[in-house]
């Protein structure tokens, strides 16, 4: 057990490294072990390639849990790199990518740290580096842009060949009405929740799935059929569908926040079938995003190009307090962003009944490690130089 805790300790030192550094756009980072690399970025766009891993340390067994997968979603690694270096090409800006470069059956990074790792600890060292470097990710862009999206992206073997776009929606979810997929107890599920209620054209959650300026509907009109799109707005019954996993669910609005996200799975068949493909994908993606930045997020390109910023958008104080990792397991850390103005800042943590738990001073560069006990979803209130600023909840979350 001390051991265990040790472990976790060492790994949190790793994450609040990971966190103080500076990081380059364009260039990649990794960790200790080199089984994860971070290609850091400057627009609001992460995306992840948890499946595309080529090493196979003899270091690491190969995981044998009963019903997990080991089989790779081959070519998505180099169509995620692909793709940053299309959108580099356009703009001269990059996205933030996340590789695990450990194959599936040494680690499954779309996976609960337990199948994802199956116990070993440098694969569950190397699944806590590839979520550390999407929350740094995360605290780069939310603070600058206030908004952004998350593709975790993959590769499905299924008979129809058309991209699988997954926003945590059953296929059974996609077929419904467009005004019940708009009361909140779908747009609640989904994970473009942010976005749902914050686009600017104002349009329906079921609009941005399957409407005419959907992602999917983007993409067919540039070759590359996909579903749900206004010109296959779900899947059958009886046809194949990959509607997000582990990592959407983590990392995209659908938790909280305003980073939305989705599962983009890839059909193999002009897309990863050969590097020409890839490459043509990629450029087709890249052009598709940026697009789709622009018309549902921020309006026009020079909202969210690097550099081009004109007027950065209001941020409140409380997302001048940075919180990682966003939900928690074990403990969390709070400290203020570099932005962030000056003044006494104090902090006290709630349970959901609103009994305070804790009440604690954040000086400047002083980085509060939080341990809830017992262990739940918590509050976090902030007042600045004695005036209420506001209250953030902190979910918990372990799988
Ligand atoms: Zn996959």
């Amino acid at each position: 057990m001390i051991f265990r805790l040790l472990f976790l300790v060492l790994i949190w030192f790793g994450v609040c490294n990971a966190f103080a550094q500076t990081y380059v756009p364009g260039e990649s980072y990794f960790d200790d072990n080199g089984y994860v690399e971070y290609l850091a970025g400057n627009l609001p766009i992460i995306i992840t390639a948890p499946h595309g891993g080529l090493l196979t340390p003899a270091s690491i067994p190969d995981r044998d849990c009963a019903g997990c997968s080991v089989v790779n979603d081959f070519n998505t690694q180099e169509l995620a790199r692909a793709f940053a270096q299309a959108v580099h090409a356009r703009t001269g800006c990059w996205p933030h990518v996340i590789f695990n470069k450990l194959h599936r059956r040494k680690l499954d990074a779309n996976r609960d740290i337990v199948e994802a790792a199956d116990g070993n600890p440098d694969a569950e060292s190397a699944w806590y580096a590839f979520h550390a470097y999407v929350e740094t990710a995360k605290n780069q862009l939310l603070p600058q842009f206030g908004k952004g999206l998350y593709i975790d992206l993959h590769g499905h073997g299924h008979a129809i060949q058309r991209l699988e776009l997954g926003y945590l929606l059953s296929k059974a979810e996609l077929a419904l009405q467009d005004a019940t997929l708009n009361t909140p107890f779908y747009v609640d599920q989904s994970s473009i929740r942010h976005l749902a209620g914050n686009n600017v054209q104002g349009l329906s959650h079921a609009e941005l799935l399957h409407g005419s300026q959907s992602l999917g509907e983007l993409l067919a009109q540039r070759g590359y059929p996909a579903t749900p799109s206004e010109s296959d707005p779900f899947p059958d019954e009886d046809e194949d569908y990959f509607n997000g996993g582990y990592n959407t669910a983590r990392h995209s609005s659908y938790q909280n926040g305003a980073l939305d996200g989705l599962q983009i799975e890839c059909n193999r068949n002009g897309i990863r079938d050969s590097m020409h493909n890839v490459l043509r994908f990629a450029d087709s993606l890249s052009v598709t995003v940026m697009d789709y930045l622009g018309r549902h997020f921020f309006g026009s390109a020079d909202g969210f190009l690097c550099g081009m910023s004109s007027t950065p958008p209001e941020i409140s104080l409380l997302d001048r307090l940075l919180v990682y990792p966003q939900p928690y397991c074990y403990q969390f850390a709070v400290k203020k962003s570099r932005q962030a103005p000056p003044g006494n800042w104090t902090l006290g943590m709630y349970d959901f009944y609103g009994n305070l738990l804790e009440m604690h001073a954040l000086d400047d560069n002083m980085e509060l490690t939080l341990n809830p006990s017992p262990p739940g979803h918590v509050w976090l209130v902030l007042w600045v130089d004695g005036e209420m600023k506001g209250m953030r909840a902190i979910f918990r979350f372990c799988r």
